[in-house]
């Protein structure tokens, strides 16, 4: 069923200057250096693939493949990247007075993070197009699984990632079989080694939007959700920013959801949430500014947004615009309190970065930026077990004799 060979790109633009780049070759930045999208014939797939065609396929990721960038199916790099369960949190919805409060459950995902939506796509493509050797700087989870995939396809993977990432990504890394590097910096600081290594040593930089596919498979994100919710999309989208290609993934997405006529023209308010310690995109928003200067001294609880610089400032600025949303910031303290909630009410083990979106919610209400009666979503982005969790609120009894009155 459906088409086996053949993609309906019809070619890669650059998100500044909208030159055409030709889609069957290896690709990194522009020529002006900034990222590179990929575009299709929707017009060929509007006629040619109706949205009851999905009724019949695999709930994974790879039933979107009109809207996915490979030739060939037999090029696909997977590991079963299933749909993941949208989980309602009633409880806290009507704490914040809303009509729906979802989470998207991305920690079922291969090793455990959504960031292996992206990773498939970029080594399929990598894959089809002959590559030997990637590499990637990483704050943990998108490393994890670039190695991964990579193992699978017998591509070379190298992950540089600051020293102080969780130990649990570090092992993982190592144990997928990525030459893993542990670098006294942040992530662009490894982002600049991975550089270092292109020039000098000819790999492939797999660098967050310095390669046009993992957006590709970040948008799936967007394209399940629409999927899920009847093609009703939400009020509030908040995202935990860091590189941010999830938001402009999410938001490519819903732009060819509408071009196909499977959704109108509302779109939701994307929130872009970043940590009180490291939020450049935050800052700029403030300030009108259509890029984002570097923060300094980055510092937070949550590691998957320690970005101090995104190369895809300009996108995830112009997307937070357009959709009338804004960029806030929470404090870790805030992290911590929301991870303990949602947790010991809802049940439901999120990451750091996610309870981050979830302290961000009140803000937002405050502001008016989330109104009373509107449906909103999360992301959990990553598995909980891969952080070190923090300590139980209280002090915990314990000892060989158990005093059942105070228990
Ligand atoms: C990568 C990552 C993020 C940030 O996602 P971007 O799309 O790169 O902004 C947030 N949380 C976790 C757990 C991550 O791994």
């Amino acid at each position: 069923m459906g088409r086996n060979s053949a993609s309906y790109v019809t070619h890669l633009e650059c998100s500044a200057t909208g030159e055409c780049v030709p889609a069957r070759t290896l690709q990194n930045l522009s020529a002006a250096g900034r990222p590179l999208l990929v575009r299709y014939d929707l017009e060929r797939v509007r006629k040619e693939f109706p949205r009851s065609a999905l009724t019949d396929r695999a709930p994974d990721l790879w039933r979107y493949r009109e809207l996915l960038p490979y030739e060939s199916t037999g090029s696909v790099v997977s590991l079963g990247e299933a749909m993941t369960p949208v989980i309602a949190l009633d409880k806290l919805a009507r704490r914040w007075d809303l009509s729906a409060l979802w989470v998207k459950d991305e920690g079922r995902l291969p090793t455990g993070s959504f960031k292996a939506r992206g990773l498939a796509l970029a080594v399929t493509m990598a894959h089809e197009l002959g590559v030997r050797e990637m590499a990637i700087p990483t704050n943990g989870n998108a490393g994890a699984a670039m190695a991964a995939y990579a193992a699978r396809a017998g591509i070379r993977s190298l992950c540089f990632c600051p020293s102080d990432t969780p130990d649990a990504n570090v092992r993982e890394m190592a144990l997928l079989g990525a030459a893993t590097y542990l670098v006294d910096g942040l992530i662009d600081d490894c982002g600049k080694l991975v550089t270092q290594g292109e020039r000098e040593r000819g790999w492939f930089n797999c660098s967050t939007l310095k390669e046009p596919y993992r957006i590709e498979g970040k948008k799936t994100m967007g394209l399940e959700l629409a999927e899920q919710l009847d093609w009703q999309l939400p009020d509030v989208i908040l995202y935990p920013t860091g590189g941010g290609t999830g938001l402009i993934g999410m938001w490519k997405a819903f732009g060819e959801l509408e071009a196909l006529g499977w959704i109108g023209p509302m779109r939701p308010r994307m929130i872009a949430v970043q940590a009180a310690g490291c939020a450049p995109i935050v800052r700029a928003f403030e300030s009108g500014a259509v890029a984002a200067a570097r923060w300094e001294n980055a510092r937070t609880i949550a590691a998957g947004i320690r970005v101090p610089a995104a190369i895809g400032d300009a996108l995830i600025l112009d997307a937070v615009r357009a959709s009338g949303g804004i960029a806030l910031a929470v404090d870790d303290d805030a992290i911590e309190t929301a991870w303990h909630a949602v947790a010991a009410e809802e049940g439901v083990l999120l990451c750091p970065e996610t309870a981050a979106t979830v302290a961000a919610i009140e803000r937002a209400r405050e502001r008016g930026a989330i109104r009373r009666g509107e449906r909103v979503v999360l992301f959990n982005c990553a598995a909980a077990q891969k952080y070190p969790l923090p300590a139980a609120a209280q002090a915990l009894p314990r000892g060989g004799a158990v005093d059942f009155k105070r228990l």
